[in-house]
């Protein structure tokens, strides 16, 4: 007899054999993810049930207001309290599904991964084209001369990080509420969108700008959507799973492709390697004339 389990396990073979197919199908995937992508490699998010957002901090401020830029001016040392504590993670390992897209990308099938994770798991588990919206810990930098540091140097540093060659105050290379994203990054991720041809969205429900509105960019029957709790694109999407990502990427994308898809995959480089090159004789040519 069939139980409620087997029609489960069924369903969530069915939806993984889709998504192997889209995966199959299309030679442009653009991934864009969120907290939920690295909360399977020990890092929580921040929204959901057990999220920092969430978590009885003993901190006399909001996380929210915490991460502002205003706090972080006024209150340095609550800031770097916070932060060092429930913001860092440096030896979190990336996890099934970092590198099931790492894999992806090797493939030839995925062109871009944005993410707004600050964690640099993606680039250690081998992906190359990563757009990070939001910044990185492992850069920082004094506000008064530039000068960069590790993420070592400020782990390591007593309270605030102050910089070893002019004493201004260190801060993390990440964008803080009240702050505006680097508009390179999102030049970059909207260019992205703008040519994929499928999109996957996976560990982000989907409410923080300017993810939220990424989906414009794309029509909604070419998105997929992975995380565990619904999202407002779940209806209008092609595809919507709401399963562990690690799991659902982890058996979607194929460990080796057959000589057939490898041939494939040749073809598609090639010509995208030839419309780069004309592109770059016409942008020569362009230039001379202007
Ligand atoms: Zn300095």
């Amino acid at each position: 007899m069939e139980t409620r389990l087997d029609r489960y396990e069924g369903v969530r073979e069915n939806k993984i054999n889709q998504l192997k197919e889209l995966i199959d199908k299309y030679d442009n995937i653009v991934f864009l993810g969120g907290a939920g992508v690295s909360t399977e490699s020990g890092i929580p998010d921040f929204r959901s049930g057990d999220g920092i957002y969430n978590q009885e901090s003993g901190f006399a401020y909001r996380p929210v207001d915490i991460i502002s830029h205003s706090f972080f001016v006024e209150h340095p040392e609550e800031f770097y309290d916070f932060y060092k504590r429930k913001l860092l993670y440096p030896d979190a390992k990336p996890n099934k599904a970092h590198y099931a897209l790492a894999r992806l990308e090797r493939q030839g099938k995925l062109m871009a991964i944005i993410t707004q994770n600050i964690d640099r798991l993606h680039q250690d588990a081998g992906s190359k084209n990563t757009i990070e919206l939001h910044g990185s810990v492992f850069r920082n930098y004094c506000m008064d001369c530039g000068k960069k540091f590790k993420l070592d140097y400020v782990v390591e540093s007593d309270k605030v990080p102050r910089c070893d060659k002019c004493g201004g105050i260190v801060r993390p290379g990440i964008t803080l509420y009240e702050e505006n994203l680097e508009h390179d990054k999102v030049d970059a991720a909207i260019k992205a969108l703008k040519k994929c041809d499928l999109l996957i969205i996976g560990g982000t429900s989907l409410t923080v700008y300017p993810a939220a509105t990424f989906s414009q960019f794309i029509k909604h029957d070419r998105i997929v959507i992975i995380n565990k709790s619904s999202t407002y694109l779940d209806l209008s999407a092609m595809l919507t799973i709401h399963d562990s990502i690690g799991y659902v990427l982890e058996s979607a994308v194929p460990k080796r492709r057959s000589p057939e898809q490898l041939e494939h995959a040749r073809k598609v480089a090639a010509k995208r390697e030839a419309a780069k090159k004309r592109k770059a004789t016409m942008d020569a040519r362009k230039e001379k004339e202007g």
